[in-house]
Parts: structure tokens; sequence; C-alpha cells
């Protein structure tokens, strides 16, 4: 059936200016530390002191209620700390996935004693998660997990393999999805999500080194790791619908089409310095342009989340085309500069240029592969 995508009017709420400045203040004490090649990756860069201070703040896990320490802000005050914080390229890797995506797991599938375990370590920026869902033969077929959770005597016994698991090596605690009945060919059914320690007997991290010359993701290996009755989240089986359910929160926010943004300041202040011409400022205008369309778009996102509706097919529409924002910015760059060499760290300017463009083939991995994403599309669009 067609289905028009809905993208409501809204705005991010008056008093949330004020939480802008704060953040913008806060920012000025760290930003200086941080060099140019540190603020391209900062999407990803792992730094707990960091995280702890935002934490402090009261900055992430800030929608979840008092009791466990959050401060019950709304989404689009959230919207705007992480807007803040990708702006100037702060190191968000030690919390952005258990603020986006495992808090809010936890939150809505989890027991009590998991709400209370793992969520006050989250907001005080003390518990970096990892995902453990990619596996070398199910990739964008995610259906096809063959990593198994055995039931045994008070627990499950884990083996298999995960791949690409971003920031394992640095993670304390893991969310994965196994296989607790059935086989691969069984699909969707039988899947079920476990949150465990990653300090286990049996569980071994391979790092796996990327474009930049760093390893940011890692391969996991489980044999025979023993896991306790009360680390299933939700449902046993319920896995898959679980999955999904977080795909809005992962597709949706700025650091969909914002991972480039500190690249796009930087060459703003170069063209300040060096002068401008028309077509440089036609192309600069058509950046901003395609940043402002996305950010409304995010916050209407945001707006919806607030409601507890869930905007998967809208998110996905942001991903795609914020994707294509993100990974074209490197290509403007070099555009303006004349130049061939997207490796030149000769000035802050190329210095991010080089960090973004060794990333970029991956803003389209990451979260789904726009060809999966635009299947999710076609399939919301009735086309399929
Ligand atoms: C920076 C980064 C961080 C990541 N972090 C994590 C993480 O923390 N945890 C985690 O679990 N995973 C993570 N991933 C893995 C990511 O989710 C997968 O790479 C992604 O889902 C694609 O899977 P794959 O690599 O197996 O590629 P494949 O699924 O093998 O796809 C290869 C190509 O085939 C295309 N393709 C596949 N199926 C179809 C289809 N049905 N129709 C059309 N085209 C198709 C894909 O679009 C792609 O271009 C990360 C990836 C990156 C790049």
């Amino acid at each position: 059936m067609f289905q028009p995508y809905r993208f409501a009017d809204i705005e991010v709420v008056e008093d949330a200016a004020a939480l802008r400045l704060e953040v913008r203040e806060f920012l000025d004490e760290w930003k200086y530390m941080w060099t140019p090649w540190e603020r391209g990756l900062g999407w990803n860069r792992h730094d707990r002191k960091f995280s702890e201070a935002l934490g402090a703040k009261g900055w992430i896990g800030m929608c979840w209620p008092k009791k466990y320490g959050g401060t019950e802000r709304s989404m689009l005050e959230r919207h705007v700390v992480i807007e803040e914080l990708l702006a100037v390229g702060a190191p968000v890797g030690a919390h952005w996935v258990s603020d986006r995506q495992s808090g809010p797991l936890i939150l809505k599938a989890g027991t009590e004693t998991q709400r209370q375990k793992y969520l006050p370590e989250i907001i005080r920026g003390e518990a970096c998660f990892c995902i453990g869902l990619s596996e070398p033969d199910a990739g964008s077929d995610l259906a096809s997990v063959r990593t198994r959770a055995d039931k045994v005597d008070g627990g499950w016994l884990i083996n298999g393999r995960k791949i690409w698991t971003t920031n394992a090596h640095l993670s304390e605690y893991i969310i994965a999805l196994l296989r607790t009945e059935g086989t691969a060919a069984d699909r969707h059914k039988g899947l079920s999500q476990f949150v465990f320690s990653m300090n286990l007997p049996g569980i071994t991290i391979r790092k796996i080194k990327d474009l930049t010359g760093l390893a940011h993701f890692n391969e996991v290996t489980f044999d025979d790791v023993f896991i306790d009755d009360d680390a299933l989240i939700g449902t046993l089986g319920g896995g898959w619908a679980q999955v999904t359910a977080e795909l809005a929160f992962e597709r949706s926010g700025p650091d969909r089409y914002m991972t480039s943004f500190p690249l796009l300041e930087e060459l703003v202040e170069h063209v300040n310095k060096t002068g401008s011409d028309r077509m440089i400022d036609r192309q600069i205008g058509a950046e901003f342009a395609k940043m402002a369309v996305l950010r409304q778009m995010s916050v209407s996102i945001a707006g919806m989340l607030q409601e507890g509706l869930l905007p998967n097919q809208e998110a996905a529409v942001v991903k795609d085309l914020g994707t294509d924002a993100e990974q074209r910015l490197p290509e403007v760059v070099r555009s303006i500069l004349g130049q061939n060499s997207p490796l030149d760290k000769s000035t802050s300017l190329t210095e991010i240029n080089a960090a973004i463009t060794q990333t970029a083939p991956t803003f389209s991995l990451r979260g789904g592969t726009r060809e999966i994403i635009r299947g999710i599309m076609a399939k919301g669009l009735g086309l399929r």
C-alpha cells in the first residue's frame, strides 16, 4: 500500500537555545585540544574522559527517567546537544552507541534489574557498548545470523563470530543478536538479543585496521562463552522485531548527515581567508542548503520519536540523503582547492579533509548500506 512520508513541521523548542549556548561554552573548553585530524574522526573517537565530562553535565541519556539518573529532557533537546557535538568533531565514540541505541533498547525492552544496572553507568559516561549484529556471512542479510546461544543450566553458551564490531576492544558491554533456536535457514525466527560483559572468558577480540591505519572495528569470536539467564533482553525469539525497532534511532539523527560538518566549517573559514568567487559560493551554498533540509527532516523525526512513533521509513530517507551529502563534501573541497591529493595534511582544512576522505566510504555502509536503505524505502512506497 502506498504510504507517503510524513515529516511533520516541528521546530526545536525555544528553551533549547539556552541549552545550545551552554553546550557551546562547554565545548569551548575542550575543542582547542583536538587536532584537525582528530576532529575529522570525532564521530568514532573514543575518549572516556570527554564522555564522563559530558555525563557530568547530564547530556548522556538525557531523555531517560530521573530514577536512573536521566534528566527527562525531550528528544529535541537531545538533538541540539548531538548537533553541537558533531559540529565541532567532538570525540563521541565512548558513549554514542550506548546513548543512541543500547540505553533506549534496555529502557524499552530490558528488565528492571537490567535498567538499574546499565542505565546509570551509561548516563555517567562510564559504559561503552558495542553492537554485535554483523557476521562474516550476515551483513546486509542480517536474518542469516549463525552465532548461537544454546540453553544450558542457569544460562546460555555462546559460540560463533561477529565482525565489524565498532570499539569492541574498548567496550565494557555488548548487545548481541544471537540464534537461540533453529538454523540460519529459519531467518527471522529464533533470534534473541543478549547484553553481557566483554570481559568474559572465551571472548577473543581481533582488531581490524581501516584506511586511516587505525583500528576502530573488530572481529569478535565467542568460544563456549557462558552468560547468565538474566542476560536476555526482551522476549526470547523476539530479537528481530527489537532490532528493527531500534533502526529509527540509528538512522535518523544528526550523526547520519553531520559527520563531515567540521570540514564544511573549515572550508568556509579557508575561503573567507583566501577569497571566493561565484562558483565557490554556489558550491558551498548548495552544501549548506542540503544540510538545512536534512536538519529539518531529522528534527521532525526526533519529534515523532518523542511522540512514541517509529518513523523507520522517514529515517531511511534521512540516512540515504544524509550519507550522500556527507560523502560528497570531500569532493567539493578538492574541487575548490583545485588539488588532487586528498591526503595532504599541510593545513587544517586539508588535514580534516584527509581524515574524512579516508573514512567517507564507510558512511554508506554503517547502519545499513545504501542499497538496503533504498530497498526499505521501496517497500514503504509499495513498490516491492
Ligand atoms: C564504519 C562501520 C562501522 C560498523 N559498525 C558495526 C557494528 O558496530 N556492529 C555491527 O554489527 N556491524 C557494524 N558494521 C557493519 C555494517 O553494518 C555492515 O558492513 C553492513 O550491514 C553491510 O554488510 P556486509 O559488510 O556484510 O556487506 P554485504 O551485505 O556483503 O554487502 C556487500 C554489497 O552488496 C550489496 N547488497 C547486499 N545485499 C543486497 C540486496 N539484497 N540488494 C542489493 N544490494 C545488496 C550491499 O549494499 C553492498 O554494497 C559497521 C560497518 C562500518 C563500515
